[in-house]
C-alpha cells in the first residue's frame, strides 16, 4: 500500500458526503472530501429539513442549525396540497427552511473541523477498483490527477459518476426537475409550502416564500415524470399559468435565478436489481437512490447513509469484516423502514382516477406518515 494513499475518499460534498467525511475523520481515518463545484454551491431543492428523522439526525451529526443558515421565514409550519378547484389538505409539521448553498456549506465546515480534508473544484471522472484500494481520476486546478484510497464513498448525487464507474450495467430511471426563483409575492401564506397537483396529467409543482440577498422571493420547483424527455419551457409555462390562477403569481415578476436537475427514480430497484456497494466502494445518498418514497425527502436519508458507510469502513479497517457487507445490511434495514411508508404499487394512480379529492387525501396520508417517521 502506498503511503500517500487516503483511507477514504468521499466524492460529493452534499449532506451525505459531508456526514460521511465527518464521521470517517472522527474515526481517525485519513479522509478526503472532493467536490466538483466551487463552494458554497447551489442545489435545486426546497431546502426544508422536512421530517422528524431529518431534523433529529442533522442536530445529532452537525448540531443546532445556526440562524444564519436559516432563511426568512426560518421555519414553515408544514405543507398544503392542492388541486385546482378543490380545498387544500394541510399537514402541520414545523420545518426549518434553508437555501442549500448555506446548509451544505455549514455541513462542509463540520466535516473539515472534524479533520477531513476538502478539495473543491475537483471533478471526479472515474473510479477503478484495484486489488488493494481504488484509483480515483479527477481534474483539479486545470490538471488531471490520479489519487488512491483504500475505500471510496460515492456521494455525488443522482447522476453519480462513481456509481456509473462501478455499476456500468445499471441504467436507472430519472425525472427532470426545474427550479425558478422570482422577486415577487404570492397571495398564499408564507407560513406553508404549497404543493399543487394539476389534472389530468398530475403534473406537480411546489411554491414557497423566502428571502434571497435581502429581497423577498418565491421559489418554484416543478417536476416532469419518470423518463419523460420534457422541455423546461413547456413545463414552466404551464406551471406559471397555474400559479397565476391559483396563488396570485404576477406573470411579469422578475426571474432572478433558475436551474434544473435530474432526479433519480429507482427506489423500487433497490435491493432487487441494484445493491449500492461493491468491494471497497460504497454508494450513499441520492447516488444510491435511497430516499423517502413520494415526498422524495433526501437530506436525512443521505446523512444516515453517510454515517452507515463511515462506520462500515471503520469496522473493515479494524479487521472486523467487509465494508460492503456491513453497509448493504444497514442500508437494507433503512430501505425496509422507508418502504413501509410507500403506498402500494398503483395506489396513487387509482386514487387519481377516482378524482382529485381522493388523490389529495392520499398525499396527505403519505406526507403525515413520512414527516412523523423518526
Ligand atoms: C426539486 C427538489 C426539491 C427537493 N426538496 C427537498 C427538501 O426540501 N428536503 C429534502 O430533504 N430533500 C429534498 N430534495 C432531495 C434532496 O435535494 C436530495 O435528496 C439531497 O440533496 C441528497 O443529498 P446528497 O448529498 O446525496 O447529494 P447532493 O446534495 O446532490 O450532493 C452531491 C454533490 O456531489 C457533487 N458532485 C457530483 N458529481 C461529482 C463529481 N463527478 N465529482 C465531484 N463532485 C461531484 C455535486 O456537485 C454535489 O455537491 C429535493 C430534490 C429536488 C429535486
Amino acid at each position: 500500500m502506498t503511503t500517500n494513499m487516503w483511507d477514504v475518499v468521499v466524492v460529493g460534498a452534499g449532506p451525505a458526503g459531508s456526514a460521511a467525511a465527518k464521521k470517517c475523520a472522527e474515526h481517525g481515518l485519513k479522509t478526503l472530501l472532493l467536490e466538483k463545484q466551487k463552494l458554497p454551491r447551489h442545489k435545486v431543492c426546497t431546502g426544508a429539513l422536512m421530517g422528524s428523522m431529518t431534523q433529529n439526525i442533522v442536530k445529532e451529526v452537525f448540531g443546532e442549525v445556526p440562524r444564519e443558515v436559516l432563511t426568512t421565514p426560518p421555519y414553515v409550519e408544514g405543507f398544503i396540497v392542492y388541486s385546482p378547484g378543490y380545498e387544500g389538505r394541510k399537514t402541520d409539521h414545523r420545518m426549518p427552511l434553508t437555501w442549500r448553498d448555506d446548509l451544505d456549506y455549514w455541513m462542509n465546515q463540520g466535516a473539515k473541523k472534524a479533520g477531513s480534508e476538502l478539495w473543491e473544484e475537483s471533478l471526479v471522472s472515474g473510479v477503478t477498483q484495484e486489488t488493494e484500494g481504488c484509483t480515483i481520476k479527477l481534474r483539479r486546478q486545470g490538471q488531471n490527477q490520479e489519487i488512491t484510497a483504500r475505500f471510496v464513498i460515492g456521494a455525488d448525487g443522482g447522476n453519480s459518476t462513481v456509481r456509473k464507474s462501478i455499476f456500468p450495467e445499471f441504467t436507472p430511471h430519472y425525472m427532470r426537475c426545474f427550479q425558478e426563483v422570482y422577486e415577487t409575492k404570492l397571495s398564499v401564506t408564507p407560513k406553508y409550502i404549497h404543493w399543487y397537483v394539476l389534472y389530468p396529467d398530475r403534473r406537480i409543482f411546489e411554491v414557497h416564500h423566502k428571502t434571497w440577498k435581502g429581497a423577498g422571493v418565491v421559489v418554484v420547483d416543478a417536476q416532469g415524470r419518470p423518463d419523460e424527455e420534457v422541455k423546461k419551457k413547456d413545463v414552466m409555462d404551464r406551471v406559471r399559468d397555474a400559479m397565476a390562477k391559483e396563488c396570485g403569481f404576477d406573470l411579469k415578476s422578475k426571474l432572478v435565478w433558475s436551474d434544473g436537475c435530474l432526479d433519480g427514480m429507482w427506489l423500487r430497484d433497490l435491493f432487487s436489481t441494484f445493491f449500492p456497494a461493491k468491494g471497497n466502494v460504497l454508494i450513499i445518498g441520492d447516488a444510491s437512490g435511497i430516499r423517502f418514497p413520494v415526498t422524495a425527502e433526501g437530506i436525512g436519508t443521505g446523512i444516515r447513509c453517510g454515517l452507515m458507510a463511515a462506520d462500515s469502513i471503520n469496522k473493515a479497517i479494524h479487521g472486523q469484516g467487509k465494508a460492503d457487507s456491513y453497509y448493504l445490511s444497514d442500508a437494507k434495514i433503512l430501505y425496509s423502514e422507508l418502504e413501509k411508508l410507500a403506498p402500494p404499487r398503483g395506489y396513487l394512480g387509482e386514487q387519481a382516477k377516482k378524482g382529485p379529492e381522493f388523490l389529495l387525501d392520499a398525499y396527505k396520508g403519505i406526507y403525515d406518515a413520512a414527516l412523523e417517521y423518526k
